[in-house]
């Protein structure tokens, strides 16, 4: 495949778009725009989609609801895949067997784009790092689009004819990896690798193999900044011919970003030291102070002053549903950390928090291991709530630690965490699960559980 044949021009290339929600609505109006023959396919019928074909339609886009025909794949120039769409489903492997180039969103878009391209990944971590990425370079007087997985899809930053900006930076999923041939970050960011989407990848190293490919066709002039404390992403390093930034537990003398025992991150660059406080910040945890060594390192490559740094550091808010403090009531502090979908965030969690815990876990199962918990939940938890699908599997993997209750729903969960909750404990809801068995997504169950506490605390007066 060449990009070239597509840079020069997309008139009359007959185009699939493999998804519709947001990411694929956005990319097929920019092809259309742009004079493509599109076509959408989803596998959601009409009455199951939150958004209506009817805009894209009246663009004059062809759309398939309901499933995926295999004509609509065949035939055509070129196939761009939503972050969702899993690209291994067998139209998209027929497609590539005859010769058509099935290509992720960013891949796609990264064609038409010229500002710089900032690009974060990860098991976990990856919105945080991606926000106060952006966070800091608009506080450093930068213009910043910030997008991918996060929210806004790259393809709209084409779309709108925006002003140009000085930084894109873009949260990109492992998905979004496996299918992109000519997409090479300025900067490269590697948070962590964990178990995660064991359901969807075969197995760990298809997975760590696909997040490896971030830095496939990066050059001398670009960087990869990366975990140097995670041992997969060590094997990953030899892969990068970019300029390495390494961040972790100080390391003496080494150029890279470090953390110290006394809660202070050194930058140290060639022939310069910086040093950043991390009192006075909103976000806690070890797993956050990796998300800033990794945010600073990207900053530093882009020339921000330490004192802005450091500014930016001090008010970022973080994120909804990351370990988001509800608040406090009879010396009882809630937590939402919904967006906790695998059991590496539950881990993080758990270890950032005051004991004794409270923890309301569970949802959707995604093939992962249960038992790296044990050891955390006897030492810190003192009562496990479990809900939805996975209860009866973490139970059997967890249950024998802390009393522990396997309940209906949220709202039975949470008035149960309620109910035995003391002075000085902490009630977490982080559930080492996907959202999908009852909710439509984190957002949903996050918002849901924040509600029901607000109301027992109203009552409660
Ligand atoms: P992602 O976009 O990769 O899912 P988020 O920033 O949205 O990452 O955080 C997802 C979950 O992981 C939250 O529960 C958060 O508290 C936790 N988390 C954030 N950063 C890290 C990290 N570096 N390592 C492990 N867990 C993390």
């Amino acid at each position: 495949m060449h990009r070239e044949d597509f840079q020069k021009g997309l008139k009359g290339k007959r185009v699939v778009v493999v998804g519709m929600a947001r990411t694929g609505m956005v990319a097929a109006e920019f092809l259309s725009k742009m004079g493509a023959d599109v076509i959408v396919t989803e596998m959601k019928a009409a009455d199951e989609l939150g958004t209506s074909p009817d805009r894209l339609r009246s663009l004059g886009v062809e759309v398939e609801l309901g499933g995926h025909s295999p004509q609509t794949f065949l035939r055509r120039d070129l196939i761009v895949i939503s972050p969702g769409v899993d690209p291994s489903i067998p139209p998209l492997e027929e497609a590539r067997l005859n010769g058509i180039p099935v290509v992720s969103e960013i891949e796609f878009a990264s064609w038409y784009l010229c500002p710089p391209l900032i690009a974060v990944t990860g098991t976990n971590g990856k919105s945080t790092t991606t926000s106060l990425i952006g966070h800091i370079l608009s506080h450093g007087g930068k213009k910043v689009f910030v997008g991918g997985n996060i929210g806004t899809p790259l393809t709209e930053y084409l779309l709108q004819e925006r002003e140009e900006v000085d930084y894109i930076v873009a949260e990109i999923s492992s998905f979004h990896l496996e299918a992109i041939w000519y997409f090479r970050p300025w900067i490269a960011l590697l948070l962590n690798l964990d178990e995660d989407h064991l359901d969807r990848h075969p197995t760990f190293s298809s997975y760590a193999e696909a997040k490896g490919r971030i830095f496939l066709n990066q050059g001398s002039k670009d960087w990869s900044v990366v975990n140097i404390d995670d041992a997969t992403i060590r094997i990953l390093i030899p892969e990068t011919k970019a300029q390495l930034l390494p961040f972790g537990r100080e390391r003496g003398g080494e150029r890279g970003i470090w953390l110290g025992n006394e809660g202070v991150i050194t930058y140290r660059g060639e022939g310069d030291e910086e040093r950043f406080s991390l009192e006075r910040l909103k976000i806690i945890g070890m797993h956050n102070a990796e998300n800033i060594m990794a945010a600073v390192g990207a900053a530093k490559i882009c020339g921000i002053p330490r004192e802005v740094i450091q500014e930016s550091l001090e008010s970022f808010p973080g994120l909804e549903h990351r370990l988001e403090s509800v608040g406090e009531w009879k010396g009882i502090h809630v937590y939402n950390d919904s967006k906790a979908t695998n059991v590496a965030s539950t881990l993080k969690a758990l270890m950032s928090l005051k004991k004794p815990i409270i923890l309301l876990a569970g949802g959707r199962d995604k093939g992962g291991d249960y038992y790296p918990l044990r050891g955390v939940i006897k030492e810190r938890v003192k009562a496990l709530i479990l809900i939805g699908e996975a209860k009866e599997k973490m139970n059997e993997a967890l249950g024998d630690l802390v009393p522990t209750y396997l309940v209906k729903g949220m709202e039975e969960g949470v008035h149960a965490a309620w109910d035995m909750a003391r002075d000085g404990d902490v009630v977490l809801l982080s559930p080492a699960c996907a959202s999908f068995d009852m909710f439509q997504d984190f957002r949903e169950r996050g918002i849901t559980f924040k509600e029901i506490v607000l109301g027992l605390a109203r009552k409660q007066g």
